[in-house]
């Protein structure tokens, strides 16, 4: 069998007849083999066009770009709320943003366009930026026991909204204030005396409440801190032309909001004006 095998293999060096059908043999194979070539890549690419997209991993890379004025443009005052408030359900629920601080740092150099301006008190249990869960260069902070409004906390404001561009005031008042507390008792100590009768103001808008008056009554003290918060967003809108004027144009929004403590959650204000007595 192999005899005759290697026989036919070289008839057709001897005989022309065996040497065409040969070639056309061979020609034949080609052809296929060709074709089954052709099948197979258009069989590859088809699979290829129709291949199911992963599903998407949860994001895990730590954030490295900062807030960008294209970006901020884009924004309205009341986005950016809506922004701030779904930070502080991501950080009640431990779940705030992971930041690459190393990149955000040099990111955020080269200049800041945050959007928003937090005037917060001094206290520790309360960090602006991680209880909304914000980053380098998205927002301004102002910080004073108590959160009232002076003519440098005013100026600061203007700064950050009609000269940096941010579009929204958040006055945020805290549970348990000591601040509130101080003005509360008329505590006298230092220059803490002074600062604490900028609070007076929210203890006499609390006149009309029917428990005790005293800063052991947690009901009251949280009636007086959502009273100051109202107080300051007045006294902003009436010692501060510029900004007055910015919200009548919609440029910017002030809004004020009430952080507790023991829950980590913001109130707003427009909630806090039904808030029990
Ligand atoms: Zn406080």
């Amino acid at each position: 069998m192999l005899i005759i095998t290697k026989l036919n293999d070289y008839l057709w060096l001897v005989f022309p007849s065996f040497a065409i059908q040969k070639m056309k043999y061979m020609k034949h194979r080609i052809t296929k083999t060709t074709v089954l070539f052709f099948l197979i890549l258009i069989q590859v690419a088809c699979n290829s066009g129709v291949k199911e997209e992963p599903a998407p991993q949860p994001q895990t890379k730590p954030v490295q770009i900062v807030l960008t004025p294209q970006e901020r443009a884009k924004l309205t005052p009341d986005e950016i709320l809506e922004q701030l408030k779904a930070g502080n359900e991501r950080f009640r629920n431990n779940n705030s943003t992971q930041r690459d601080h190393s990149a955000q740092i040099r990111n955020s150099a080269v200049g800041q366009y945050p959007k928003a301006f937090v005037l917060s008190c001094i206290d520790s249990r309360v960090p602006v930026e991680d209880v909304f869960d914000q980053g380098l260069g998205d927002v301004f902070v102002g910080r004073v026991a108590g959160n009232f409004v002076n003519e440098d906390l005013l100026g600061s404001m203007e700064f950050a909204c009609k000269v940096t561009g941010a579009k929204l005031i958040l006055v945020m008042g805290h549970q348990h204030c000591g601040a509130i507390k101080g003005a509360i008792d008329h505590v006298k100590l230092g220059n803490l005396t002074n600062l604490l009768t900028k609070i007076n103001p929210a203890v006499t808008m609390s006149r009309d409440f029917t428990g005790e008056k005293k800063s052991a009554n947690e009901a009251y003290v949280r009636l007086v801190s959502q009273n100051n918060v109202k107080n300051t967003i007045n006294n902003i809108r009436l010692k501060s032309p510029v900004l007055r004027e910015m919200e009548a144009k919609g440029e910017i929004k002030i809004k004020g909001t009430f952080y507790t403590l023991t829950k980590g959650e913001l109130i707003f204000l427009d909630d806090l004006q039904t808030a029990k007595k």
